[in-house]
């Protein structure tokens, strides 16, 4: 696991928000575009996430949710904020509703950022692995935005896993950054294999053991379930990831035992 430390030099600051948007991407997944006031300034890397501080019953009651931040810092555009959320339950439902309202009405929301120590902070020189799982793609969006910024023909290989073939909402960006530039690959992966999907199928491991032979050197950016992220690490092993390369949320918000090692 990274032993990155947060950047000392981006104190968490409360901004209040305007909802500009809340737009569906796909049948269960929404875009959240969200601007900070007149003259404030926006300051995070690419990979963190912020702090909604959302009344999300209706009751008074203020609960503190985490979402990644979907773009990296634009410099046309230096107050927006744009978040991915799922509509996987009713809880998900009703925060989504809220914010909804929170648009309709004008109403400031309150955020707080930049949180978390997964962002790319790694020698773009080497082979970069990128892996999504559902919303995880939010994190993954913003960090290949700011590699591709930073270093156009990085090496950089991006999978992304979705159990249904209608939420791959961003398969045109990632597309056309692939064609864009020779070293960025981009595979997106259904979970089970399905007769509409001519695409990749299986775990997420399965496929990226299936494209390398070695993975010694590999810069690895994780995103979704604990489940996902440490099984997907402990079966990359295999090839030669390392852990200590590897940089996700799951590390700070559901840490593991210390692996027994042999
Ligand atoms: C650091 C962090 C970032 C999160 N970012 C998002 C996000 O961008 N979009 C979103 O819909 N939910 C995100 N969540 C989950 C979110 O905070 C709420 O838990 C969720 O919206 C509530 O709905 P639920 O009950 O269906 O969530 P749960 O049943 O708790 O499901 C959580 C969902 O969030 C996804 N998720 C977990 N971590 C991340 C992450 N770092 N980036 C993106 N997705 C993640 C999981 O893959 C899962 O689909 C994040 C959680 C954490 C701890």
């Amino acid at each position: 696991m990274s032993t990155a430390t947060p950047n000392p030099a981006r104190p968490v600051v409360e901004h209040a928000c305007q909802v500009l948007a809340v737009s569906p991407l796909s049948k269960d997944t929404y875009q959240i575009e969200l601007e900070t006031p007149a003259g404030s300034t926006l300051a995070y890397d690419a990979g963190q996430h912020l702090q909604l501080e959302l009344d999300v019953n209706g009751d008074g009651q203020y609960q503190s949710l985490s979402y990644s931040i979907a773009n990296s810092v634009n410099p046309d555009q230096p107050r927006r904020l744009q978040l991915i959320i799922q509509n996987g339950s009713d809880f998900a439902g009703k925060i989504l509703n809220r914010l909804s309202d929170l648009n309709d009405n004008k109403a400031n929301l309150k955020v707080a950022l930049p949180m978390g120590r997964a962002y790319l902070q790694t020698d773009l020189g080497l082979p970069h692995l990128l892996v999504a799982a559902g919303s995880g793609i939010a994190k993954i969006k913003a960090i290949t935005e700011e590699i591709v910024r930073q270093k156009p023909d990085a090496e950089v290989h991006i999978y992304w896993s979705n159990r249904q073939a209608d939420e791959f909402y961003l398969l045109d960006a990632f597309q056309d950054w692939a064609a864009q530039h020779d070293n960025l690959h981009f595979t997106p992966i259904l979970e089970s294999a399905n007769a509409d999907w001519t695409g990749r199928s299986g775990f997420i491991y399965q496929v990226i053991q299936e494209d390398f032979d070695a993975l010694e050197d590999v810069q690895a950016y994780l995103c979704g379930s604990p489940q996902m992220v440490y099984g997907t690490i402990d079966q990359l092993e295999l090839k030669g990831l390392k852990e200590k390369n590897c940089y996700s949320d799951v590390f700070e918000y559901a840490p593991r035992e210390q692996k027994a090692r042999v």
